[in-house]
């Protein structure tokens, strides 16, 4: 039995634009800019089938979303663009969404945006350059600063890639976002990891191939509000920090020999009073400061061990990631969006 898998039979070289491009998209009430970001994919569609021959498809996956979203998925044009609709059955996370996503992309690389329009389709055209041209199987993209977040956020975050790229072999890069590029053998490779816990940043890194970082500035909202509350952002950075790397456990053990220690410590300092200075130890408040430390990081360590416990439950359970309630599929007509793409030209 083979433990490994082989990849290689992807690498299509020079032909690598061959089996095309799908552009992933989770979409979660987003009904006021989704005609608006559609129009501007199947612009970015039609440059890079001028540019590269590459054919691409976008795959809408409607994440429960509670307003139109769907239904105006459903009616946007397949304008030089393949256009797929997923609806999902109720709201799954944006993680299980690019799952879903990635499950159904037809074509052979991938491309991962968000549809607020944060995401420029015109910064596209460059990851599409770095992989066809410059020969790179994950493009990602990273913001270029966080100077406009408040401090406290920016040491957070600081804090979560130290912890979670401690003594880990591939680490992952700092402030890396989910816009980002894979070859069809870098897709192939993601889709083949079979864990239910998703932290799609780390596992995109965690595949290796050649990866290449493009520094970006995101633009603001094209409308209504972010979904990533701190507190979903905490939970978030908990989910991957614990499905990604032992460092919590790491730290608990570490915690524990160097109390341990300090126990020791106090206890000789109380034989040497006794003893040799002959004092009486009073004990009273440092048994209460003993315990109250002693129980307060035994629960903390608890805590930590549970979180993993619950990752292993939820893996041993094996339920499906997401489940797909409406799924429809439309075919751009090659030929008709040529001509438009003439017309446009020629005007
Ligand atoms: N999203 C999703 N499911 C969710 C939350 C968000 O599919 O439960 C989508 C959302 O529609 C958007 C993308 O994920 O396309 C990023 O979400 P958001 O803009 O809220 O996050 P941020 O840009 O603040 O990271
Ligand atoms: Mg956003």
């Amino acid at each position: 039995m083979k433990l490994g898998s082989d990849l290689s039979g992807l690498n299509a070289g020079a032909n690598a634009a061959a089996p095309g491009l799908s552009i992933v998209v989770p979409v979660f009430n987003e009904a006021a800019g989704l005609q608006a970001l559609h129009n501007r994919l199947s612009t970015l569609s039609m440059t890079l089938r001028q540019r590269y021959g590459l054919a691409c498809e976008v795959v809408y996956v409607d994440d429960g979303s509670a307003d139109a979203t769907l239904s105006i998925a459903r009616n946007l044009p397949a304008d030089g663009i393949d256009v797929q609709v997923l609806s999902l059955s109720r709201n799954f996370g944006k993680e299980a969404a690019l799952l879903a996503g990635l499950d159904h992309a037809r074509r052979g690389a991938v491309l991962f945006m968000d549809g607020d329009g944060q995401h420029a389709p015109e910064l596209a055209e460059k990851l599409v350059s770095h992989w066809i041209d410059d020969g790179y199987d994950v493009v990602f993209t990273a913001k270029a600063h966080r100077d406009n977040e408040p401090r406290l956020r920016r040491t957070a975050v600081r804090g979560f890639y130290a912890l979670i790229n401690w003594g880990a072999r591939t680490k992952i890069p700092e402030d890396a976002g989910d816009f980002r590029l894979l070859s069809p053998r870098a897709a192939a490779a993601l889709k083949q990891l079979p864990e239910r816990n998703r932290f799609f940043k780390g596992l995109a890194t965690w595949i290796g191939f050649r990866q290449f970082r493009v520094d970006y500035e995101p633009e603001p909202r094209a409308h209504g509000f972010s979904t990533f509350s701190a507190s979903r952002l905490i939970g978030l950075s908990i989910e991957g920090l614990t499905s990604f790397s032992v460092a919590p456990l790491r730290i608990a053990s570490l915690l524990g020999v160097l109390l341990a220690l300090g126990a020791f410590l106090f206890g000789l300092s109380i034989l040497w009073e006794t003893w040799i200075d002959g004092k009486s130890v009073p004990g009273y408040p440092s048994l209460m400061v003993g315990m109250m430390t002693i129980g307060g990081v035994q629960l903390l360590m608890i805590g930590i061990v549970g979180e993993y416990i619950g990752k292993i439950l939820s893996e041993l359970k094996a339920r499906p990631i997401y489940f797909i309630a409406e799924h429809s599929v439309r075919q751009s007509d090659p030929g008709a969006s040529a001509a438009r793409s003439e017309q446009s030209a020629a005007e």
